[in-house]
Order: structure tokens, then C-alpha cells, then sequence
């Protein structure tokens, strides 16, 4: 019997994880599935609260969460699947990958566990595709129109959805063998399936979007040709330029980028055909990822799947907070301590620790040297870091991977192909509708608001959709 105040009687559940030695072995999907009667149960702690905050402050694509919740607590998954659809058109992708800025603004989240609205946004649209309820949407009325998307991540293929969707002609360009973006070749597979991507993918290929892959725009085919026979262009092309480490010895083979060093698991697990480059490689190799954020973590788990000796993870900065600090109050995203899956997998992290310099031989880098730091505030109120005394130390490394972030807006070929006006900070100008200084060429997601996440770029697309169907129709 479930109590009428089932937030105070039912504890939060997350999706279990498969267990560690069998998991480590693959590259499938870490997470189980909730039954749907978990999910049911999970939606009945949803408060319907007056002010939904997850709604209308944690979600960027404004999903109903309390309608959503509250159909699904009663098993109308249908009524909940369309509910979902409403605001956004890809919830599978969100559903698996995001990190739930619903939850962080959650009222049960004040003073307990948040509501698993990701995990019961999961279900909802696996239920759908379970049933046959989701389906190519055709547009009623097709128009003489037609636009190039650029870029086939999560905004491209967002906004391709709703361009199509008002009748406009759409052709998706994309210079990698496969579509997805990020999604496809920088989160690893054993968090998101690319079937998943491929499942959508042609949905959106019935509803008539067309794609072309291995084709760069600015290389393969120029702006002149796009801008010729399209009536509008819509640069989804990602934020590509990741932070350095810039220390004498970065020069030393086995330093890799991040995002290179996932694209080629991602690749070889995609089944395409290249030259494989060894050094990126963890298999029999101490592992160093320099950078403690989500983006390390994906490494740390393919590192571990590729047979590596031992992986270490370090963080400039100080360890984040068990509960809120005073000055991140809700119903702010929470900055806290966050241990994901891989790092269960087998990880040693390290906090407060700065990198000096890499140290080789033959070329091929075999430890950083790096130290201990301590962080201080300076009179003008801004902080700095200090080496601790005698808090230097050698970590063995074979392999780093540098997992420090991304650098700007950076797509210069592509801002020099369009001519396009930039800010003192290399962002490209747009307008409210995502028009750039070009008439006729929009731009959308990380390209235009730097490195962020999929549910923002998928807003993002969504609006700059608008934008050109505003002007266009
Ligand atoms: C390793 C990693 C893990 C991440 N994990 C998460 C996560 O768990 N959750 C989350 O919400 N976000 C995550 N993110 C962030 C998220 O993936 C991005 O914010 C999102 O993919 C941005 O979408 P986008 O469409 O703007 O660009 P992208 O996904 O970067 O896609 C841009 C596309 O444009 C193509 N392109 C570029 N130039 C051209 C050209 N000239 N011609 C043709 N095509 C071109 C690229 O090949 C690419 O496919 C992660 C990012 C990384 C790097
Ligand atoms: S898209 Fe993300 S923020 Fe929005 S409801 Fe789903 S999990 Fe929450």
C-alpha cells in the first residue's frame, strides 16, 4: 500500500550497476534497467510541487517533470511518453546521458533525495519504443526550402528534427564517418549504446532528413556551394579546442588529448576501419588522467577495459563538498563529490595536485612529476595555489590523458570560411534568433555558448530552429 506521502516512505533508487568483473570485460551499457514498476514507484515521490523548480529552473528544455512523474506513477506511460515528446524531441539521449539539472533543483533534493526524474524520463521513452508508439513524424505540408546543417551532435540533429517538422528540406553534414557528435565519439558505449543514436538516426532519415557523412564543410564542399543552394545554414560544429598542459616534456609521445583518446575506442567499438595508433592505448601501461571531471572519468573506465596496469586520477582542484557548501544553496545545481562507475572500476584520485612537468625517455613520456598544492585567497579576493612543502612526488605514467576541459568557441576555418563578426573573446556574434553577422548563416550549440551539455545543445538547436522558421515561412 503506498502512503499517501510516499517522499517521506519511498527512498530514492537509482539503476543498479552490472557487477565490476564482469562489466570491466565489455563495452556494454554499466547501468541495468529499472523494472517499470520501480519507475512507478520512484514517480510517486514526486511532490507535484506548486513551484516546480525542476521544470521551469532545472531544465533547460522546460520538460513538464511533475505531469511527467505524475502520469507515470499511475502506469499511463502513453500520456507520460507525449507529455515528454512535447518539449523534447530526444529523450533517449537525455534519459541516459545528462545529469539531471531537474534533480539538483528537486524540493525533495533540500532536504533528502531528489526524485530519479533522468531515470524515469529512461523508462518513459524505452516504454515508447517498446510499444510502437515512436515513430518518423512526417510534416504535414512540405515547402520549397531548404537548409544545411552542419554538424550532425546533438544540436545539429535537434535542429534538423524541427526544421524538418515545419516542412523545410534538410540535409545533415557531418565530416565524420558517423553521425552523433560528441555523443557518438566522446562518451564511451558502456554509458551510452550508439544504437540508441542509430535508432533515432533513422527515425529522422524516414521523416525525410537527409545525411551526409564524411563530408566537411569548408574542405569537401565550400561555403559558396552551401550558401548557393540553401536558404538558410546552421553551424552545429561543436567545441573542438581542448585545454593544454602546458609543462616542459608535453611534447613526449603517449600525451593525448582526452576526446582523441575516447574517439578511437569509440571508433574501433563503431567497427570503422583506421590506422590504430598504439600510443593511444592503455593496455599494459600506468595510466594518468589529468583532469577530475566527468570527461576523465570516461577515460578511467576505457582505460580500465583496455587492459591497463593501474590508472590515477589527479585534480588541481580541492575535493568538492559531501552536501552543499553555504554558498551553492538550492535550487542551484549542486557542486558536490561525485564518484561515477568508472571510478568504482578501479581508480586512485588524487585532489589538489599540479602537474610540473613530464618526464621521458626515447621520446615516449614515463612519469610526471607533480606536487602537492594548497589553495589560498589573495587580497583582491581571487585564488591561487602554492606547492605544499616537500609535496613534490613522481607518478609513474605511460599514458596521459589530458581531461582539463575545452578552450573557447574555436572553430576559426569555419569562421574565416563565412566571414563571420566575432567578439574580443573569439565568440561568434548571433542574434536573438542565432542569426551571425552572415545573412542566412544561424549558428547552434557548443559552437555558439562553448564546451557545454547535451540537453543544452539539443535547447539550443530547438530554438535556432524557430528562429529560421520564423524567418523563412
Ligand atoms: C568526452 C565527453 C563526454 C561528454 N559527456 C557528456 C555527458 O555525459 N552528458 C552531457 O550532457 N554532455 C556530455 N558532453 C558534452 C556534450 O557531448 C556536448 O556538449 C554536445 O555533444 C555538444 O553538441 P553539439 O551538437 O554542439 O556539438 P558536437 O557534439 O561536438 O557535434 C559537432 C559535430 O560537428 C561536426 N563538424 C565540425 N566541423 C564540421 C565541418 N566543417 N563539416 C562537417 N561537420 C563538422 C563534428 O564532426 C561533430 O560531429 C561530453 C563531451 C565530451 C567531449
Ligand atoms: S532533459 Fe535532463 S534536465 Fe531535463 S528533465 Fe530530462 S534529465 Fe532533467
Amino acid at each position: 500500500m503506498i502512503s499517501n506521502k510516499p517522499f517521506l516512505t519511498i527512498p530514492r533508487r537509482d539503476a543498479e550497476e552490472r557487477p565490476v568483473q564482469e562489466r570491466i570485460h565489455d563495452y556494454k551499457k554499466t547501468a541495468k534497467e529499472m523494472t517499470k514498476e520501480q519507475i512507478t514507484e520512484q514517480a510517486t515521490r514526486c511532490m507535484n510541487c506548486g513551484v516546480p523548480f525542476c521544470h521551469a529552473f532545472g531544465c533547460p528544455l522546460l520538460n513538464v517533470v511533475p505531469e511527467i512523474n505524475n502520469a507515470a506513477s499511475r502506469g499511463e506511460w502513453r500520456k507520460a511518453l507525449d507529455l515528454l515528446l512535447d518539449t523534447s524531441p530526444f529523450p533517449e539521449f537525455t534519459g541516459i546521458v545528462c545529469p539531471a539539472l531537474c534533480e539538483g533543483s528537486c524540493v525533495n533534493g533540500q532536504d533528502g533525495d531528489a526524485v530519479a526524474i533522468r531515470e524515469i524520463e529512461h523508462r518513459v521513452i524505452e516504454t515508447g519504443y517498446e510499444n510502437g508508439w515512436v515513430h518518423a513524424n512526417l510534416p504535414l505540408v512540405r515547402t520549397d526550402k531548404h537548409v544545411a546543417v552542419i554538424g550532425s551532435g546533438p544540436s545539429g540533429l535537434s535542429c534538423a528534427e524541427y526544421l524538418n517538422r515545419a516542412g523545410i528540406n534538410v540535409t545533415v553534414y557531418e565530416s565524420a564517418e558517423h553521425v552523433g557528435g560528441f555523443m557518438r565519439y566522446g562518451i564511451p558505449d558502456f554509458r551510452l549504446p550508439k544504437s540508441v543514436i542509430e535508432r533515432r538516426v533513422s527515425l529522422m532519415q524516414q521523416e525525410g532528413i537527409r545525411f551526409e557523412t564524411n563530408v566537411c564543410i569548408g574542405k569537401d564542399i565550400s561555403p559558396e556551394y552551401l550558401l548557393r543552394n540553401h536558404d538558410a545554414i546552421v553551424l552545429c560544429c561543436g567545441s573542438r579546442a581542448p585545454r593544454d598542459l602546458k609543462v616542459p616534456g608535453r611534447e613526449f609521445s603517449g600525451i593525448h588529448f582526452a576526446v582523441d583518446y575516447l574517439t578511437q575506442q569509440n571508433r574501433i567499438n563503431g567497427g570503422e576501419v583506421f590506422d590504430f595508433d598504439e600510443t593511444k592505448s592503455a593496455k599494459g601501461k600506468h595510466v594518468v588522467v589529468v583532469g577530475g571531471g566527468d570527461t576523465g572519468a570516461n577515460c578511467i573506465g576505457t582505460a580500465i577495459r583496455q587492459g591497463a596496469l593501474d590508472v590515477t586520477q589527479i585534480e588541481i582542484m580541492p575535493n568538492a563538498p559531501i552536501k552543499r557548501a553555504p554558498n551553492n544553496p538550492w535550487p542551484e545545481w549542486p557542486r558536490i563529490f561525485k564518484e561515477t562507475p568508472a571510478h568504482q572500476e578501479g581508480c586512485k584520485r588524487q585532489w589538489n595536485i599540479n602537474t610540473l612537468e613530464a618526464i621521458g625517455e626515447n621520446g615516449k613520456v614515463k612519469a610526471l612529476r607533480c606536487t602537492e598544492i594548497e589553495w589560498k585567497r589573495g587580497e583582491d579576493g581571487r585564488m591561487f595555489n602554492v606547492p605544499k612543502p616537500d609535496g613534490a612526488f613522481v607518478l609513474p605514467a605511460d599514458l596521459v590523458l589530458l581531461a582539463m576541459g575545452f578552450v573557447g568557441h574555436a572553430i576559426p576555418d569555419i569562421v574565416k570560411a563565412f566571414n563571420l563578426r566575432c567578439d574580443e573573446r573569439g565568440r561568434i556574434f548571433r542574434d536573438a534568433d542565432g542569426m551571425t553577422s552572415a545573412k542566412g548563416v544561424y549558428i547552434a550549440g557548443d559552437c555558439a555558448t562553448g564546451q557545454s551539455l547535451v540537453v543544452r545543445a539539443i535547447t539550443d538547436g530547438k530554438r535556432v530552429a524557430s528562429g529560421i522558421v520564423k524567418s523563412l515561412l
